[in-house]
């Protein structure tokens, strides 16, 4: 009998988070700050609002973009936060931020056309890349530049098939947040090289220290900015997917293609959620933000008093990143460890990038209470005495 499977995918080698799920199995006083998914669950008035719209009828498919009232809302949101004015034509409605990536990816790629991903990365990002029949091409960035963007470093990356490059700030892993300076110097490099910027957007809400500003309101970065802004991690919704893509009349065009032919339209009760989150934003947002904020503090905090480990300072996101260098092992070693004595699920830098080497990403995905006593058995284990 031929393979069922197709060539491109009959590796069998494990990935850092399938050898994380093996190990929760095994015991129970596991505290699990593997996967960026948080306790918190969904503010329950948009649960509600939710339920009652599904109730009135909104169970069908929906405009191929989206509600309608979702998209006037989101564009309202960009103006009001952002001082942006987004045209209707300009804004999908999707199912969540990975479905984005892809149909971004698709929707803009050739054969063989190469995007810039900045190492550490959000895991799927290359296999995105590569399901578009795209090229991801790494760039590398350092702790001791505060993980921004190194621009002679960027160009020595560009050819004449370098389409794009993506940008993730807050980012997932590290926790930096790139500065303003490096963003219109970015601008600037896209401008001179006529490169897309793809913007993931997810971690918005938690930029603790600076302003969040979007690189499309940067110079003339508008025209080559395609945005894509989660509601998982802002509003802690991540089993709705939902998300939306901001860009250029003709990709969002081109992307409604795509996804007419994958999954038709968003599911019509999650948008639902979506336009309720979207409007009550004021009440229920700052409780979120203020909760994440003080959890990466603690982290934070108590890692200065561990023993070979060390982090950078400031930043957003809910993941911290620090250095376990000095321990003399590997990510992947210490990450072991801490899984085998102390019982807590972290992941190894490198699970996001060559560059994470070196690194462990805690994400805060439990209260303080919970990880003062992760933090209490993982400054126990010898190698952080
Ligand atoms: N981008 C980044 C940087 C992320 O961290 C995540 C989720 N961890 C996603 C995209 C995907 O989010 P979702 O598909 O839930 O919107």
């Amino acid at each position: 009998m031929k393979n069922m499977i197709s060539r491109r995918y009959q590796e069998t080698e494990k990935t850092a988070m399938g050898e994380v799920f093996d190990f929760l199995e095994k015991y129970d006083d596991i505290i699990n700050l593997s996967i960026g998914d948080p306790d918190l669950v969904t503010d329950s008035g948009v649960i509600d609002k939710m339920a009652e719209d599904a109730k009135a009828g909104h169970t069908k498919y929906t405009d191929y973009r989206g509600y309608p009232e979702l998209r006037a809302e989101i564009a309202k949101f960009y103006k009001e936060e952002y001082a942006v004015e987004i045209e209707d034509s300009e804004i999908f409605v999707s199912t969540g931020g990975c479905v984005s990536m892809y149909l971004v990816m698709e929707a803009i790629l050739d054969d063989g056309d190469e995007v810039i991903i900045p190492d550490p990365y959000f895991a799927p990002y290359p296999s995105q890349v590569k399901l578009a029949r795209g090229k991801a091409v790494m760039l590398s960035t350092y702790e001791e530049e505060g993980f921004q963007i190194n621009i002679e470093r960027l160009e020595k990356l560009v050819t004449d098939r370098t389409k794009a490059i993506i940008l993730n700030t807050p980012n997932n892993p590290t926790g930096a947040c790139l500065s303003l300076e490096t963003m219109n110097k970015i601008a600037d490099f896209c401008e001179k090289h006529d490169i897309l910027v793809v913007a993931d957007d997810i971690y918005t809400a938690f930029s603790f220290d600076t302003e969040f500003v979007p690189i499309m309101k940067i110079g003339s970065m508008r025209k080559r900015t395609i945005t894509i802004n989660s509601f998982s991690k802002n509003f802690v919704m991540t089993g709705f997917r939902v998300a939306n893509i901001i860009g250029p009349e003709e990709v969002i065009q081109a992307i409604q293609k795509i996804n007419e032919n994958v999954v038709f339209t968003t599911p019509s009760i999650s948008q639902r959620a979506a336009l309720h989150a979207l409007k009550m934003r004021h009440e229920i947002q700052p409780a979120i933000v203020e909760e994440f904020k003080s959890r990466v503090q603690y982290c934070k905090k108590r890692i200065e008093g561990i023993n070979n480990m060390s982090v950078l300072d400031g930043g957003g996101s809910f993941y911290v990143f620090p250095n376990i260098k000095s321990t003399g092992l590997s990510s992947k070693e210490v990450t072991r460890l801490i899984m085998q004595e102390a019982h807590v699920l972290v992941l190894p830098g490198n699970a996001f990038g060559e560059c994470g080497e070196g690194y462990i990403r805690i994400s805060c995905t439990v209260g303080i209470e919970k990880l003062s006593e992760a933090f209490d058995r993982i400054e126990k284990m010898n190698m952080f005495v």
